[in-house]
């Protein structure tokens, strides 16, 4: 069944223009293609922006059960963890700006935790993570293991106001309803606390260059925001302070080559050959058209 989306900024429903038509169908939903980090394949609903705002939105979407999906969905960065690690601890040092947070550091939808390993190593006392997938969650590094929650971010799944810091890396585009998502993190949060997320941004040189075969436009992806809506969202919710900023990652030339519109079985075969794995190990600083949005709990 299709139904209709409302922009979760402006809450119009309609008033927007087409930008890229559907292309989707019942066999797009799998737990593959829920998966973090799997080969991007393009499919995706019928993308629209909003004549007010300007948020690009997936618009109608089919009646999946996406928690199921998400659940279920399996685990798998490779490689490409230790960069990661690197690119996330840095953007949320900036977004915290002056700010000395070390006490509490919670996250919603981190895979196995990896980012939390980071914030302990460096420094953080109390680590939290909330995340869907319980194969995830099983290839936790064994002191985060037990500060991971499976569950998607509800209210009540983390006691109010006891957190300096709240992180979602690549997970706000996923929400079908990113506004109740940020205000249960919100609520997490202490006077004074702020929330940092990490999103594609649809206005970076290199979404604007691909267009629809940029592997952002996907079936995964509800919305799509630049720093001016994502800042516009997280205004919504009520935060403070809000800033936005551009981030560049630490990534192997194997994993922009999974990230290149060419021939999946093309990148597949590549990938799984030894000029693969010698890919996987030379690193490389890139500017991929990624953002991060932070605001203050008033
Ligand atoms: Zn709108």
């Amino acid at each position: 069944m299709e139904i209709a989306t409302k922009c979760p900024i402006c809450e119009s429903l309609g008033n927007a223009v087409p930008v890229y038509p559907s292309n989707v169908d019942e066999t797009s939903f799998s737990t593959e293609i829920f998966s973090a980090r799997r080969l991007p394949d393009r499919r995706h609903y019928q993308w629209v922006r909003c004549n007010k705002c300007t948020l690009l939105r997936s618009d109608p979407v089919l009646d999946v059960d996406l928690e199921k999906l998400y659940v279920e969905s399996t685990f798998d960065y490779s490689t490409e963890v230790d960069g990661l690690k690197k690119t996330y601890f840095n953007l949320v040092k900036r977004a915290l700006g002056g700010k000395k947070f070390k006490k509490s550091i919670f996250e919603v939808g981190g895979g196995n935790g990896f980012f939390l390993e980071a914030a302990k190593d460096g420094g953080f006392a109390t680590v939290a993570g909330v995340e869907p997938s319980t194969e995830a969650i099983k290839a936790a590094r064994v002191d985060i293991a037990p500060h991971m929650i499976a569950s998607m971010m509800k209210a009540g799944v983390l006691a109010d106001n006891s957190f300096e810091v709240g992180t979602m890396f690549h997970t706000l585009d996923h929400l079908t309803d990113p506004v109740s998502t940020l205000k249960n993190c919100a609520a997490a949060l202490q006077t004074g606390g702020v929330f940092v997320v990490a999103i594609h941004n649809e206005r970076s040189w290199s979404a604007r260059l691909m267009g629809e075969r940029s592997p952002i436009i996907d079936v995964e992806h509800t919305h799509l925001y630049t720093r001016k809506s994502g800042e516009a969202l997280f205004k919504k919710i009520g935060f403070i302070d809000v800033r936005s900023g551009a981030y560049n990652n630490h990534y192997s030339l194997a994993y922009i080559l999974h990230l290149i519109p060419i021939s999946r079985s093309f990148r597949k075969r590549v990938l799984e050959s030894p000029i693969g794995t010698l890919l996987s190990k030379i690193k490389v600083i890139v500017p991929l058209g990624n953002m991060w949005v932070a605001g203050t709990k008033p």
